[in-house]
């Protein structure tokens, strides 16, 4: 079969821009909706499928996008060296739907990386490139740009050779900054103020430009486990004093005004923005439990705050 990869591209091309310019208008996020009205020269082609983990257009010799759903039971965990996975999600590797998937592979065809937020919204990750297959877990991996692609066939061989251990070490940090930056805040952002219906936790202010998804408990080391029961919508005054202990919230929720600043009189912002705030509950809060604040991280975070007030 002759493929006209100038064709490959130009729709990738065209659905990418598509898919960014949605993204930016919402927040970061996309819909299933949304995703069915893209067209390439007037012709219609489905971003997403239902039902369906990957996208294969009857146009297209390889696969456009896959999926990865909220609460995804498939094992797309990295691997050793720290490059993201995709597992197949029914059948063989190279077999049935799955045929376009390894052509994607073989011809470092371009594609979009759906991660479900909610059911029906995603974040977009774009480009991606299947960078290897590995046969015994049904699994892709996926490099988050044309550098990874290029560095992962050395980064998938294991044991560096002698002397080249801290070259190795940093490679894998590099790839696992790359993955945190790319995927898990994005994701983290959208799904805490999906949760906070994009409110200020404090003052629930919805201005979305003004939004921070704020960690409770911060791992120096990681950027904070990317769970949403780590995570606070706040506006940005809040989250600065949240970060610097200005401001602290209590694992019953009330928000507390560090005790120098209470005194302080300076002007309406401080006043209004800060002060009056003290001792009042958050106005607002996830309706799922499972996506509410961990009272045991409030607590940790909260005895810092204790601490420096
Ligand atoms: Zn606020």
């Amino acid at each position: 079969m002759r493929v006209d990869l100038a064709y490959e591209h130009s729709v990738r091309a065209a659905a990418m821009v598509f898919v960014r310019s949605l993204a930016a208008a919402g927040g970061g996020t996309v819909t299933r909706g949304q995703l069915q009205q893209f067209a390439y020269l007037g012709e219609p082609i489905k971003l997403l499928d239902t039902g369906r983990g990957i996208r294969n257009p009857r146009q297209l010799v390889a696969t456009l996008t896959i999926l990865t759903s909220a609460g995804s039971r498939y094992d797309d965990t990295p691997g050793p060296e720290g490059l993201l996975r995709y597992a197949i999600r029914d059948g063989e590797l190279g077999q049935g739907d799955n045929r376009k998937l390894r052509a994607a592979f073989e011809l470092a065809l371009p594609i979009i990386w759906f991660h479900g937020v909610r059911d029906g919204v995603f974040v977009p990750l774009m480009p991606v490139f299947l960078a290897a297959e590995e046969a015994a877990t049904k699994r892709y991996v996926v490099a988050l740009d044309e550098d990874q692609l290029l560095m992962a066939p050395q980064l998938l061989t294991s044991s560096p050779i002698e002397g080249a251990l801290g070259q190795a070490l940093a490679q894998r940090r590099y790839v696992e900054r790359m993955s945190r930056q790319r995927l898990h805040q994005p994701v983290f952002r959208a799904g805490v103020l999906l949760a906070y219906r994009t409110r200020c936790a404090v003052c629930s202010l919805t201005h979305g430009g003004l939004l921070d998804a704020a960690h409770i408990t911060e791992d120096a080391a990681d950027g904070g486990d990317p769970v949403t029961s780590n995570g606070l919508a706040l506006c940005k005054i809040h989250h600065a004093a949240y970060d610097q202990d200005i401001l602290g919230i209590s694992p019953e929720r009330v928000v507390h005004i560090n005790r120098d600043v209470l005194e302080e009189r300076d002007g309406p912002m401080l006043q209004h923005g800060l002060q009056e705030f003290h001792g009042t509950a958050l106005r607002v809060i996830p309706e799922r439990r499972a996506e509410q604040p961990d009272p045991d991280r409030l607590a940790q975070r909260f005895a810092r705050f204790r601490n420096a007030s």
